[in-house]
């Protein structure tokens, strides 16, 4: 397969209160892409695309100076509310999706090493189209936060998720992944579980995370919102559990049912004790069983109404091409 030439790459960045760390993470940035584009790995076009996600401090500012000394080198998007990481980066995906060949997304506080976007370029240029950044090592992560987030993906497998273990929202998009991605519509973004579906060719490239320069802005409560957003948008497993277990309290109320029947006329119980069993345990089932029933249904309205594209086509030969 022939390679493809250099592409015009935007570093989209989601800021977000990042004031303090923001102007050396951009020098390193735009050194980096200087780099890169001198080994002929990134188009002369490219830049960095910094999306301010309503921070509160002088993030804005620091960007839109950058801009004014490097108008085609730096970009900025500007959210009018803190709307959160996943949407900040969106905003950012979906301004590069229009205007460059890929995007790869990077974190403000730049804890993942930006030496292997080399790898990812690379990668592009050999035909992928998206790359993920993966950690082999979570040494400089604290105890908790490395607990927290590897249970985290064991969960999100638990639950049926199809998500990359160890991949953050660290990775290269090609336009047609962008593209693809623009067809997902559902407003609560887990683009962690979003982007496998996408399928096209993917490989993985692997690295080291640094520790961070600031306190993390993923505040627990925050974390937890993402997990459940990963968990709930991606698998309707937890209705299927409240189903199957009302199935299974079901089966087990029939042979209690069954063994209270026997103690009655084998005489042993109080009068009125095996009816009020009985009816509890019966009912009981009945309901979990019909709260998993309409939940199954309000699931599958659920999946619907999200709209998700049933398919997403990746080439197509002959035919006529589509009238203007
Ligand atoms: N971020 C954002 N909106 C938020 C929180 C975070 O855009 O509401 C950005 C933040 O500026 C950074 C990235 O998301 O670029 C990851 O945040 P952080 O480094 O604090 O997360 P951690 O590395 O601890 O997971
Ligand atoms: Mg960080």
């Amino acid at each position: 397969m022939e390679e493809r030439p250099a592409p015009k790459l935007y570093l989209t960045v989601p800021c977000y209160n990042e004031g303090s760390i923001l102007r050396d993470s951009l020098r390193t940035l735009l050194e980096k892409l200087a780099q890169l584009q001198a080994a002929g790995l990134a188009g002369v076009q490219s830049a960095v695309l910094c999306i301010d996600d309503g921070s509160a401090d002088d993030t804005w500012a620091i960007i839109a100076e950058a801009h004014r000394q490097a108008p085609t080198r730096v970009l900025g998007i500007k959210l009018s509310a803190n709307c959160g990481h996943q949407k900040a980066l969106l905003a950012g995906l979906m301004k590069a999706k229009e205007e460059a060949d890929c995007a790869i997304s990077i974190d403000a506080d730049l804890q993942d090493d930006i030496d292997v976007l080399d790898d990812f370029l690379r990668e592009y240029r050999l035909g992928v189209d998206i790359v993920y950044g993966v950690r082999s090592d979570r040494s400089s992560d604290s105890l908790p936060k490395r607990l927290s987030a590897e249970g985290f993906y064991h969960l999100m497998a638990l639950m049926g998720a199809k998500v990359i273990f160890n991949h953050a929202d660290y990775r290269l998009m090609s336009r047609q992944a962008l593209q693809a991605l623009s067809e997902y519509r559902e407003v609560n973004l887990f683009l962690r579980g979003i982007v496998p579906l996408i399928g096209l060719r993917q490989s993985i490239v692997s690295y080291a995370r640094k520790a961070t320069a600031r306190k993390t802005h993923y505040t627990l409560k925050k974390m937890l919102i993402l997990a459940w957003d990963g968990v709930s948008s991606f698998s309707i497993r937890p209705i299927r559990m409240i189903s199957l277990l009302g199935l299974l309290v079901m089966a087990a109320s029939f042979l209690f049912i069954l063994w209270y029947l026997y103690i009655k006329w084998t005489g042993a119980a109080v009068a009125g004790w095996t009816t009020l069993v009985i009816l509890i345990l019966a009912l009981g089932s009945l309901q979990l069983l019909g709260i998993g029933l309409i939940g199954e249904y309000i699931g599958k309205i659920y999946l619907e109404v999200k709209r998700r594209p049933r398919y997403i086509v990746e080439d197509v030969l002959g035919g006529e091409e589509p009238r203007a």
